[in-house]
């Protein structure tokens, strides 16, 4: 199965996740139905939304939503608005949320939805219209019970706040917990903002550490500066580590000595872009992807590290803050190397880990202090690493796999108690 990956790269999300679930499904000796039941999502829909826009004309937009998996509980996952977006990466996403969950121990399934739609074009009249169209159109499929979006790419906290309100209007009523990731007056989770970025700091602590990597002064080179890539680098930086490169959609800015993030944001805030950054050299964002750094934190779309670029790849532990950035063959090539990656399913979690936490609030009505969120995203991520890291030693084989394994392994369990593979008899009668 290796060689067929690397004999054409999978720059189809959708290919990437079905040949990791099936490798770790192989290499567990399940049930052929296991990964037949993963490979595709349980529901699928597609959406057109009308949008009066501020000109006077309709525009129709097109969104999807993929309700990927429910055996451990609702679907979970973003809702992403970019330009690129279509029903495969939709497919991927939603099948990666049902992993991380399942990875995680948290009580949900996976889900993902996406507008096709680059939302820097629209006014925010038109933006609001948009989130409260493509909510309309998927609200008989939503709920706290049985799907729950959040942000993704390109929406926030404001959009998840249209969108709960939408639904409280069609429903009569609020239902806060349908939609995580909604601002904190509303029923939002103090800590959510940032809860990705910081799952991603813990990750790069705890593969530090093993790895004998110290962090203080430590290069690091992030690729993104949305919500993931800006928090990220914020709190590394706050960790003492040395952010020598940082990025957007536009190019990236490069310093040896080291950026403070908070400044090139800042100028970012003031600009709309990293590049021009005083006293920082700018550098293309594949450039950045091969700088001599210790950690290369990829923070923003997919197949960002590919079979191409992966042997220019100068750093000893990626980790994947983004959702599927590394290709399975350029996997497999870092893997030869000896670089370390910490895959996206575990390295992006604390996002959905601390929608968990807010959907339990949500439901108890009762709400926790910020260092109580913090403290509680620690150890439920702490476990993961903990049980993907000695399950790569024990299998000998990269973090993804044993991700995918731990996680499967679970969701596999689940189908078997839940009677979906079938009755144990049924060979005999
Ligand atoms: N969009 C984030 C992810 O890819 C968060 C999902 C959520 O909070 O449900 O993990």
């Amino acid at each position: 199965m290796v060689e067929q990956a690397l004999n054409a790269e999978m720059m189809n999300p959708l290919e990437s996740v079905r040949w990791q679930i099936r490798r770790a499904a192989d290499a567990l000796g399940l049930d052929p139905a296991v990964y037949e039941i993963l490979k595709s999502p349980l529901r699928f829909l597609e959406v057109s939304i009308p949008v009066t826009m501020d000109d006077g004309s309709v525009h129709v937009f097109t969104g999807y939503r993929s309700q990927h998996n429910d055996l451990l509980g609702p679907a979970k996952g973003g809702i992403r608005f970019h330009p690129d977006v279509n029903p495969d990466e939709v497919k991927a996403l939603s099948a990666w949320m049902t992993i991380k969950c399942a990875l995680l121990g948290l009580p949900f399934g996976g889900g993902k939805g996406g507008v096709i739609v680059d939302p820097r074009e629209l006014s925010p009249r038109e933006l609001e219209e948009l989130s409260r169209g493509y909510v309309r159109a998927i609200a008989r499929f939503i709920g706290a019970d049985r799907d729950v979006p959040a942000p993704d790419v390109y929406t926030n906290p404001q959009v998840m706040a249209w969108m709960v309100d939408e639904f409280a209007r069609i429903k009569q009523g609020n239902e806060f917990g349908v939609i995580t990731g909604k601002p904190v007056a509303i029923g939002g989770s103090l800590g959510r903002t940032e809860a990705t970025g910081r799952g991603v700091v813990i990750c790069v602590k705890e593969a530090a550490r093993r790895l004998g990597i110290d962090l203080q002064g430590a290069r690091v080179a992030v690729q993104g500066a949305g919500n993931v890539g800006s928090h990220t680098a914020t709190l590394i930086h706050r960790e003492g580590a040395r952010v020598i490169a940082l990025s957007d959609s536009h190019g990236g800015v490069y310093r040896p000595e080291g950026l403070d993030p908070r400044q090139v944001l800042d100028h970012k805030a003031r600009t709309g872009a990293v590049h021009g950054f005083p006293g920082a050299q700018a550098i293309t964002n594949e450039e950045l992807l091969e700088l001599e750094c210790d950690v290369l934190i990829p923070a923003a779309l997919e197949n960002q590290i590919t079979a191409e670029n992966a042997p220019r790849i100068r750093a000893r532990l990626v980790v994947e803050a983004a959702n599927g950035p590394t290709t399975p063959e350029a996997d497999e090539l870092l893997f030869d190397r000896g670089i370390r990656v910490v895959p996206d399913v575990l390295a992006n979690a604390g996002g959905v880990t601390v929608s968990y936490f807010e959907w339990v609030q949500n439901m108890y009505g009762y709400y926790w202090s910020e260092a109580e969120v913090n403290e509680r995203l620690g150890q439920m991520m702490g476990r993961a690493f903990s049980e993907v890291w000695d399950m790569h030693l024990k299998q000998h084989c990269s973090l993804r796999n044993g991700a995918y394994m731990v996680a499967v392994r679970r969701l596999a369990e689940a189908m078997r108690v839940r009677g979906w593979l079938g009755h144990p008899d049924a060979a005999r009668r």
